[in-house]
Parts: structure tokens; sequence; C-alpha cells
């Protein structure tokens, strides 16, 4: 049993898709652990994309993040991981394939709807900023 940490960005929740989005990691067999709705700040969202602070195009995602509520929430099941990177689709939605969350909903490399954490460690650090106690 595996679990990953999973961003509902703020474009999901503008455009009325947390159910839907939901849905589809529910059908799939994976349960909730914990889920919760947020509006983050920019120290927040430096915690999260660590690792991208000091690209590009880090400025305006980090914009894009704190422009609403998000919801992040806690999956849990075999192998989830990279389940939920399957579900989610590629980076940019104009690429992702049929089926997928972006492939389906989305049509940019930004605002992409999900975050899905890419691997063990990730998940781990990323529960650790967005659930600490869990
Ligand atoms: P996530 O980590 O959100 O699941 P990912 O692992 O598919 O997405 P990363 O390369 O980790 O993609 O990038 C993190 C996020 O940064 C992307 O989901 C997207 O919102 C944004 N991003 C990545 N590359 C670009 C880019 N070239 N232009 C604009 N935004 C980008």
């Amino acid at each position: 049993m595996q679990r990953t940490l999973v961003l509902l960005k703020p474009d999901a929740v503008r455009r009325g898709l947390v159910g839907a989005i939901l849905s589809r990691f529910e059908q799939r067999g994976l349960r909730i652990v914990a889920l919760e709705q947020r509006v983050i700040d920019g120290a927040q969202a430096d915690r999260h994309y660590a690792e991208h602070v000091e690209r590009d195009f880090y400025p305006p995602l980090r914009d894009f993040v704190t422009s609403g509520p998000l919801v992040a929430l806690v999956l849990e099941g075999d192998s989830a991981i990279e389940v939920v990177r399957g579900i989610n689709g590629a980076t940019d939605g104009r690429k992702a394939a049929p089926g997928t969350i972006r492939g389906d909903l989305s049509l940019s490399n930004r605002e992409n709807l999900v975050h899905g954490s890419d691997s063990p460690e990730s998940a781990e650090r990323e529960i650790a900023i967005w659930f600490p106690g869990l």
C-alpha cells in the first residue's frame, strides 16, 4: 500500500471540476486518506515546489497556485504514485493522452488541473508539508 500527495489546483476549483476529478481517482480504487480545501501563500508554494523555485516558469506558477482555493489530498492504494501520475497524464495538457485528466480537460502547460507526487521520497516530503502528523 502506498500514499501520494495530490493537489487539485486552483483551475480545477474555479472550473467546478473537483467532483469529476475526485471521481476518477475513487473509481480507480484509490482511497482518500485526507482532504482539505485551502488558499496557500507564496511561502507554502515555495516549500511545495522547492525543486522549481529557480526555474523561469516558477514565478507565474507561484502566482497561479496562490490565486485561489485549491484542494490538497492524500490518496492511498497499490502503486498509488504511478497510478495517479498515469491518471493525471503528461504535464502539458496539449500533449497529454486522451483518457487522462489533463488529456481530457486541459490545454495548458501551467494550468494543468492536478499535481501528483513523482516518487516515494517526494510523496513523503509533500505529505509532511501539507498534512503534518498524518
Ligand atoms: P506536477 O508536479 O504538478 O504533478 P509534473 O510533475 O507533470 O506536474 P513538473 O515538471 O514537476 O510537472 O512541473 C510542475 C508544474 O509546473 C507543472 O504541473 C506545471 O503546472 C508547471 N510547469 C512545468 N513546466 C512548465 C512550463 N514549461 N511552463 C509553465 N508551467 C510549467
